[in-house]
């Protein structure tokens, strides 16, 4: 993140703080093992997340979230631990190891898949490739979007993913659908995680492909319209939502298609319009034209003017 940014970050924070009636930011509450002067370190991470969520989603997704930071112990990664909390007030409980420099902190990819869980409402607990596949598809991306990683970064960690993926096939003939439903039985994180992030790449990417926006128009969309509507969602209905807001059937078309698959979703039309071949050697990321600008257009997207609440 270049100074600019980070200014904007601080001055972000500190209208947050400044926001008694709790309009939209979230609020960070610390557990008391965790130093006070270790606590500006952790809200500027945190809060980088939140930011890079709602500049993507063109306002925060869940208003007043609640952010309980505790201390995860030490030597066990930045966050050992998080669990999304649903229910009147939403919100993040972080088990952290508050002692690691900032650097440390931002480099992990936790915080921005947290935060991303809280752009759609909680869809039941059947089909968690659905939630887990958005969270993981946008986890480097916002990375790319906070100047984390560059652009070409992120679609490489993005790759590695998709490889875990492949990589977890000890799971025979079932298919992603039952793999999904079965999923903490059978151990399938890395597979079922990693073919929900295929499913959003495919959209996303057709999505572009057909001039008819993006994954991230259709999330900014959907937070504008319906993400507080009080009402029960599904996954069923989020993908009606989603199809509807971006005028297509494609959510639906391509979960039809994905769900009854054995194997790793196949991501040769995505990789193809991202300039993407993939090699012995590892990724190679095609340098001409449009694949790079497609590539920065994939991490750089934002919600439709009319919808964004925050300046950069
Ligand atoms: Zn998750």
């Amino acid at each position: 993140m270049n100074w600019l940014k980070l200014l904007l970050v601080s001055v972000w924070l500190g209208a947050w703080q400044a926001d008694a009636g709790c309009e939209g930011p979230p609020s960070f509450e610390f557990d008391q093992r965790i130093p006070n002067g270790e606590r500006a370190k952790l809200s500027r991470w945190l809060g980088e997340a939140a930011w890079a969520v709602a500049d993507l989603a063109g306002q925060h997704p869940a208003p007043c979230a609640r952010i309980r930071v505790y201390d995860g112990g030490r030597g066990r990664g930045a966050v050992p631990w998080a669990q999304i909390d649903r229910g009147a007030r939403e919100g993040i409980r972080f088990y952290v190891d508050y002692r690691l420099p900032l650097n440390t902190l931002r480099s992990d990819w936790t915080a921005m898949h947290e935060f991303s869980h809280l752009l759609i409402p909680f869809p039941g607990n059947d089909q968690p490739w659905f939630s887990e596949g958005l969270a993981s598809y946008l986890q480097y991306l916002l990375m790319a979007r906070a100047d984390i990683l560059s652009p070409d970064e992120a679609i490489k960690r993005l790759d590695r993913g998709f490889r875990r993926g492949v990589d977890d096939d000890a799971h025979g003939d079932i298919a992603l659908e039952t793999l999904s439903r079965e999923m903490w039985r059978r151990h399938a994180y890395r597979r079922v995680y990693w073919s929900g992030a295929a499913y959003f790449l495919a959209v996303d990417t057709e999505l572009r492909r057909r001039g008819k926006g993006s994954l991230t128009q259709v999330l900014g969309q959907f937070v504008a319209c319906c993400r507080q509507q009080n009402r029960h969602w599904t996954v069923d209905s989020l993908v009606q939502a989603f199809d509807r807001l971006s005028g297509t059937t494609l959510f639906t078309d391509t979960r039809a298609m994905m769900m009854p698959q054995t194997r790793f979703p196949d991501l040769s039309r995505p990789y193809e319009y991202l300039g993407l071949v993939r090699t012995d050697a590892g990724l190679t990321l095609n340098s001409g034209s449009p694949w790079r600008e497609r590539r920065q257009r994939l991490v750089a997207d934002v919600a439709p003017p009319a919808l964004s609440t925050l300046s950069r």
